[in-house]
């Protein structure tokens, strides 16, 4: 069998266990340390925005403080992109609140801002005005961010950015994550970058990145004894970790120069292939770090299903998948509130996410290639 070609696998830089072994030389074996914020700091050099950055334990740690600071309780709803990774969503319900689903649109395959607007007029006229909204830029792809932060700001709805897959990517050259009331990364061990497993919020203020520190280190008052106010969280990020993403920031502007060499890689095998699309930045506002490269396959034009080119990946031992299916078809979800049409469900039906890492090589691209050449000839 030849080896396992993966969609998305962790690509060490080199000097990860540099910063592991200072850690260990200084016992900053903890969920604080010298790593932490050094961390913090590199994210918000690369951001570069007005920010400030709060290393945790996961992205999806990350997007349930930023509920909690967005003051989501109980019986509350949010309004979520539907089609995206069920990370998105679950922190809704682990706060009581219901989430209210929205389609995407065709460009970006994120959230539609005219399905958006509609959703919280009608979610207003039953009164029931939503108390967040959580915006996804799938697989890097930037969302429409005019269009979704200026709805945003006229309903004076806190914004939080879902930019888990879109680090180093940009919209009319501003950082993915620094445009809502809060953003969310992840370092999960298939993102663009990893520590092995973590996240982190992005701030607008030194107070908000102060409270999400207090939340994610079991909100302690300020005394001598272990006195509480609040219901607190263990998700503060680790030190040892925070080490691999210091030595993963020194090469993250060529893992997204990667990345985007092997959409670039895509583009050019699929050009004389009808009826397949690459999934492209609809202008040169969009500027996308092409986490997963994916393509859409029309059954009619080629007389093919995504799934039968899935299942031809795998005999090759080539890993491929389907895009992620729409929250408001989920099981778990039955039954709230969604908005729009069938975009997000197209998308799901045809589209096929493809091997896409950043230490792929020529060998692996060839098998690649021949694959995709064979399977459209037939
Ligand atoms: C990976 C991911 C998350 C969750 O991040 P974790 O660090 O795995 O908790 C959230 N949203 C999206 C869109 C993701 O891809």
């Amino acid at each position: 069998m030849k080896n396992k070609i993966w969609l998305s696998s962790p690509h060490m830089g080199g000097n990860e266990l540099k910063y592991i072994h200072e850690a260990f030389d200084a016992n900053w074996v903890a969920p604080l340390g010298p790593n932490v914020d050094g961390f913090e700091k590199d994210l918000e050099k690369f951001l570069n925005g007005d920010i400030k950055v709060a290393a945790l334990s996961a992205g999806t740690a990350a997007l349930h403080l930023a509920l909690i600071e967005c003051g989501v309780e109980h019986g509350d709803e949010v309004i979520c992109q539907s089609m995206t990774f069920s990370a998105s969503a679950n922190p809704i319900a682990y706060q009581g609140a219901v989430p209210v689903f929205i389609d995407s649109e065709e460009d970006t395959w994120n959230m539609c801002p005219v399905a958006l607007q509609k959703a919280i007029e009608d979610r207003i006229s039953k009164g029931k005005k939503p108390k967040a909204i959580i915006v996804v830029h799938l697989y890097g792809m930037p969302a429409k961010m005019d269009e979704i932060s200026s709805i945003a700001a006229k309903y004076e709805i806190p914004l939080i950015e879902d930019a888990a897959e879109a680090l180093g990517s940009e919209y009319k050259g501003k950082a993915c994550g620094t445009f809502g009331s809060f953003g969310i990364l992840s370092f999960n061990g298939n993102k663009i970058i990893t520590t092995s497993g973590g996240g982190a919020l992005v701030c607008r203020t030194q107070e908000d990145k102060n409270k999400a520190v207090f939340l994610s280190t079991q909100a302690r008052d300020n005394a001598p004894h272990y006195q509480h106010s609040y219901i607190g969280y263990n998700y503060r990020m680790s030190n040892i970790t925070a080490g691999i993403g210091r030595g993963q920031m020194e090469v993250l502007n060529d893992r997204v120069e990667a990345r985007r060499n092997m959409h670039n890689f895509y583009v050019d095998l699929f050009k004389d292939i009808e009826g397949v699309e690459v999934f492209s930045e609809p202008s040169d506002e969009y500027y996308s770090n092409h986490w997963l490269s994916a393509i859409t396959i029309d059954p009619v034009q080629t007389g093919k299903t995504r799934e039968d080119l899935r299942l031809t990946f795998l005999e090759e031992n080539i890993e491929s998948r389907p895009l992620w299916k729409p929250m408001h078809l989920q099981p778990v979800f039955s039954g709230v509130p969604y908005y729009g049409e069938k975009v997000a469900e197209n998308l799901f039906e045809n589209g096929l996410c493809l091997p896409s890492g950043s230490n792929l090589t020529d060998d692996d691209r060839n098998r690649i290639a021949k694959v995709i050449t064979d399977f459209f000839s037939k």
